[in-house]
């Protein structure tokens, strides 16, 4: 009998050790379970709060350094040139724009270590608040060279479509249609350098202005003949525009009615326009805005009614003959560049530029417009203070200054 009861007891005994066991292993897991779940939302939190610090808005229309974008939709508009809507990943709505204002895109190149910058103006007027749309050519290497072809345009072209996710900053530049002036204006699009200019014309199609506007658009043939179907239709729509296009390179049997051939030039503008009393918006490939732009001033064009808007080679930069100084103990006679991360001082010659302060001496600075608009050469200032010469049109980040178009102010340290 007393055995049975001591069984008994035991039994109980095993239960009720069992049952704790099982209650202190279910608190412990109970325990890691909400340890876990609070490191998932803590690293949660630290994703969203990194994606909305990544920009931030000064105002409730305009954001700060990089906003992630998706591509909504990519279409081909000639051989080699496509157009790709962008829409935010926030879901919120993109920044108000300027016909003729660009925006700066920084991605990475599979296998490239650094992100690599570009600018691509807006192609289009206003589409809704949630999309832009920029055009891009995919540029190929200079004929006769072995030298790759331009990186950003093939990324653009290669490996962005409809879902893949891109950086943006916000719209900037001044390459401005002026609203006040009601002389005529001149649009000289030359190959892709149609695409702010198709962005003025939208705009002054959607708001209805009546200005004499002449569009003269040049292109080699009609395989780079971009947005030719919209043009038509435009030209069709405002009474006010005047389309003439200009192939200079045509093939046989491809030469649309009305399409002249041949090469622009001052003489048959102001034939066609009439006079050269009007603002000339003109963006083109570097030859036709080297032979166009000093014509157009030798024929009289105020500077104030020339607007230019270049769209210079990014990886090709500028080499000076004269040699920078190396700054040295007890000879410092002017300001003193200094380039922090690439151990490099040196003593600035009185007129170049900190962009090229630091090529001369093979100080690794991206670049892409070298005229203060697309942001691609920006760089943190550790210490002292730069100059600009003009204005800006790329608003820096905070701390950081543009190297193409500042020179110091002072002695200098970049993180560079
Ligand atoms: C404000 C602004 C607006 C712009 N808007 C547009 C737009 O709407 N649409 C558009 O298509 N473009 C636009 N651009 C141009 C665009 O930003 C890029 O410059 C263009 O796409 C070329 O960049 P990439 O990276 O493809 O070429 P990069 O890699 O910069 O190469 C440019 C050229 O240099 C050659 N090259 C490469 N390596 C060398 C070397 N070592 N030596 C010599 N040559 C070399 C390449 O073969 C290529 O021909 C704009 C530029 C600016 C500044």
């Amino acid at each position: 009998m007393e055995i049975v009861y001591l069984l008994g007891l035991a039994l109980i005994g095993w239960v009720v050790i069992e049952a704790a066991m099982g209650a202190i292993l279910s608190v412990t897991r109970s325990i890691k379970r909400a340890k876990r779940q609070a490191l998932q939302a803590d690293q949660l939190n630290r994703e969203l709060a990194e994606a909305s610090t990544e920009y931030s808005t000064k105002d409730s229309d305009r954001w700060k350094g990089f906003r992630r974008f998706s591509v909504v939709n990519k279409v081909l508009e000639a051989e080699d040139i496509c157009s790709f809507y962008l829409s935010p990943v926030d879901g919120g709505s993109v920044s108000a724009f300027e016909s003729g204002q660009h925006i700066g895109f920084r991605f990475t190149i599979p296998g490239d270590s650094k992100p690599t910058i570009r600018s691509y103006s807006l192609s289009s007027g206003a589409i809704d608040d949630k999309t832009y749309r920029v055009t891009v050519k995919k540029v190929p290497a200079p004929p006769g060279t072995d030298f790759p072809p331009g990186k950003g345009s093939k990324y653009f072209h290669e490996e962005l479509n409809a879902g893949s996710i891109i950086e943006v900053s916000a719209p900037n530049g001044k390459f401005l249609l002026d609203r006040e002036d009601r002389r005529p204006a001149v649009l000289l699009a030359g190959g892709i350098g149609i695409t702010p200019l198709l962005s003025m014309l939208e705009t002054m199609s959607s708001e209805g202005s009546d200005r004499v506007c002449h569009l003269f658009h040049a292109v080699r043939s009609h395989r780079d003949h971009a947005f030719a179907n919209r043009l038509i239709e435009l030209d069709r729509s405002m009474e006010n525009l005047h389309l003439h296009t200009f192939f200079s390179s045509p093939e046989a049997g491809s030469v649309p009615e009305g399409v002249h051939t041949g090469f622009l030039s001052v003489d048959v503008i102001r034939e066609t326009v009439g006079t050269l009393d009007a603002q000339i918006y003109i963006c083109g490939p570097p030859p036709m805005m080297q032979a166009l732009v000093p014509a157009l001033e030798d024929a009289g064009v105020p500077a104030e009614d020339l607007k230019m808007e270049a769209f210079g080679p990014a990886s090709v930069k500028k080499k000076k003959s004269s040699q920078a100084l190396k700054s040295k103990e007890g000879s410092r006679s002017g300001p003193v560049i200094k380039y922090g991360s690439s151990n490099m001082e040196v003593q600035w010659d009185g007129e170049s530029s900190i962009l090229e302060m630091a090529e001369e001496n093979d100080v690794d600075i991206d670049s892409s417009c070298r005229a203060g608009s697309c942001g691609t050469c920006q760089v943190r200032l550790l210490s002292g203070k730069v100059k600009y010469e003009d204005k800006p049109a790329f608003d820096p980040e905070e701390g950081h200054c543009l190297t193409c178009i500042s020179i110091p102010d002072g002695d200098v340290e970049l993180d560079a």
